[in-house]
């Protein structure tokens, strides 16, 4: 079914990134797996094209484009003829939105302009051991000391852990009140910022995971972000666009899946016949063509309603879910087809099924997203009159 939310202008920028990707991220994607890194320069040429931050208004280097679209189309094809664990877009659109909300005039001047260069690359940390789902729990500690936070503390799983020059950190500034967190921005070379080693994962390799650990780290008053003991609600701010964001990325892994697999299952013969011709695996492809179908559908729907500024919390969640249990289905469903192919790293389907697995934990795992929905009912056990 041919999607009808893109014009002209969306159809030719997105050529554009495709071939940027085919030229400059593709190519090095098996390389990255493996060093489980990527080079820096990939954010450096990323904003030479002109594909971070887009958002940003001009007056901060950026281009000012609020259309999502176009933003969409950068993390589907990065997603694609990139490789999924290639960040772009959890730099502009995860993280440096916090700068551009929350930034004074001064601190999006100090930072805006080299995000969307690709010069500073950025991270958020919020995940703790002991806080995931549930930041409230959140430890990690920042007192005030006049001029400056004194924070000490670890965040773990961090993604871009190990490249992110500046990474916005949420942490305790209330011992007393549940939601007493603010967002500090630590910079790379702040004494008593260390991190650990590139967290070794099951798919998703080129994207460097790390824990991070402040000792006493002097944050100056001038990098807190937004306000003082508001951080979580700060949080809270850019979540939907967060899941529509990723939602959009686990369309196009599974989309890459079935496009691999379409072609494979045409070139694989066996009992005297290719692997296309059993009904099995017609029957198979067409389910997921449908389900990719349906998925854009909804998907694209919830990008026009994001734009038009009215997409809700509960569809924000309803198209994480269901977009990332879909893309496991497929990409298990692709494996499956490869046969033993399918299992070795060296085929495509392989790591995109590893890369799939975690679509269903991060950025609220499946099980928090059908609170979210269940609660958008009415069904909130915690307001359960006695
Ligand atoms: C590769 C990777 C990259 C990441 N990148 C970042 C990053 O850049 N920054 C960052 O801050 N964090 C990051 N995270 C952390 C991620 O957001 C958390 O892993 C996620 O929120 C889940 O938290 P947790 O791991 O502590 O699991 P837990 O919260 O301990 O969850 C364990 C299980 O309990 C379930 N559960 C939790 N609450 C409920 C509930 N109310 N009802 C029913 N079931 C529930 C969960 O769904 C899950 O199945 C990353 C994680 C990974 C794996």
């Amino acid at each position: 079914m041919d999607r009808s939310i893109f014009d002209e202008d969306h159809e030719m920028f997105r050529d554009s990134v495709r071939s940027f990707m085919q030229k400059e991220i593709g190519p090095h994607a098996e390389r990255w797996n493996k060093q489980g890194i990527v080079d820096r320069e990939a954010f450096l040429k990323a904003g030479e094209m002109g594909l971070l931050c887009m958002w940003v208004p001009e007056e901060y280097g950026g281009i000012g484009m609020s259309d999502f679209r176009y933003e969409q189309i950068v993390m589907e094809e990065t997603t694609r003829f990139g490789d999924p664990g290639v960040f772009f877009t959890l730099h502009s659109r995860l993280v440096a939105p916090y700068i551009g909300t929350f930034g004074t005039d001064e601190q999006k001047a100090r930072w805006l302009p080299t995000c969307v260069s690709g010069e500073n690359i950025l991270a958020v940390a919020m995940t703790e051991p002991g806080a995931g789902s549930d930041l409230s729990g959140i430890r990690c500690k920042a007192e005030d000391n006049g001029d400056h936070f004194l924070l000490n503390g670890s965040k773990t799983f961090i993604s871009n852990g190990i490249l992110a020059d500046i990474v916005v950190v949420a942490a305790r500034t209330d011992a007393t009140s549940k939601h007493g967190i603010s967002l500090l921005v630590v910079e790379r070379d702040m004494e008593g910022f260390e991190r650990g080693s590139n967290m070794s994962k099951m798919g998703m390799k080129t994207q460097d995971t790390a824990e991070l650990f402040f000792n006493n780290v002097r944050v100056p008053k001038e990098n807190l972000l937004g306000e003082v003991n508001r951080g979580f609600y700060h949080m809270m701010h850019g979540l939907a666009e967060e899941r529509l964001i990723v939602a959009c990325g686990f369309m196009a892994n599974a989309h890459a899946a079935f496009d691999a697999t379409v072609e494979y299952v045409q070139e694989r013969k066996l009992f005297g016949q290719f692997l296309a011709d059993f009904q099995n695996t017609r029957f198979k492809l067409a389910e997921m063509r449908t389900e990719l179908d349906v998925g854009y559908a909804f998907v694209d729907r919830c990008v026009e309603e994001h734009n038009k500024g009215k997409l809700t919390t509960e569809d924000a969640a309803k198209a994480k879910l269901w977009t990332s249990e879909m893309e496991n289905r497929i990409t298990d469903e692709c494996v499956q087809l490869h046969g033993g192919n399918g299992f070795m790293t060296e085929y495509e389907v392989c790591r995109r099924h590893a890369s799939a697995r975690v679509s269903r934990i991060y950025a609220g795992s499946s099980e928090i997203m059908k609170e979210i929905i269940a609660r958008s009912l009415g069904l909130d056990p915690r307001k359960k009159k006695a």
